[in-house]
């Protein structure tokens, strides 16, 4: 299937500049939704708030992949934002952008939605991965054999699991 946008995504946030995000904010979208699984007192609320969105729509999507409950939810939460199509000439092409018009504090959820349903629909989180060991169960990008986000919970996972083995025969 083609790409239905463009990969770069601007979002206005009033009279400020507006924000470009290309595939490498992928990135920052899974620390942002890793963030919710470690201590979050020291954070401003709405830091842990914009987390813990990214961090639930994330995990309904790796478990179940696009439900309708999912899409159900991004619906209601994107309803208020307002699209605009801009034409720009890249390297003499024609390329147009949608932009989102967003307020200068959106609403957590409406931000995290909208990051979201954008990157997944431009197939960015189509390797997205949990880690599968209990300590860490972070998300991360990687091939469907990979089992966990480094190498260093490949490896505890390992010698964990070799220590149970180990007890068994004594
Ligand atoms: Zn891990």
């Amino acid at each position: 299937m083609g790409k239905a946008l463009h990969d770069c995504i601007y979002v206005i946030k009033d009279e400020k500049e507006p924000q470009r995000y290309d595939k490498s904010s992928v990135h920052f979208l899974i620390d942002g939704a890793n963030s919710h699984l470690t201590n979050n007192g020291d954070r401003p609320k709405d830091k842990v708030a914009l987390s813990k969105s990214i961090f639930n729509l994330m995990s309904e999507y790796e478990k179940n992949g696009p439900t309708n409950q999912l899409i159900n939810e991004l619906t209601k939460f994107l309803e208020p934002v307002r699209y605009q199509c801009i034409i720009q000439r890249i390297n003499r092409k024609l390329v147009t952008f949608h932009v989102a018009h967003l307020q200068h504090h959106p609403d957590p959820g409406i931000l995290a939605c909208y990051l979201f349903s954008n990157m997944v629909s431009l197939g960015w989180l189509e390797n997205l991965k949990r880690c599968q060991s209990s300590e860490c169960n972070k998300f991360f990008l990687g091939r469907s054999n990979v089992k966990w986000c480094s190498k260093t919970c490949g490896s505890r996972a390992r010698v964990k699991k070799m220590r149970k083995k180990n007890k068994n025969y004594i």
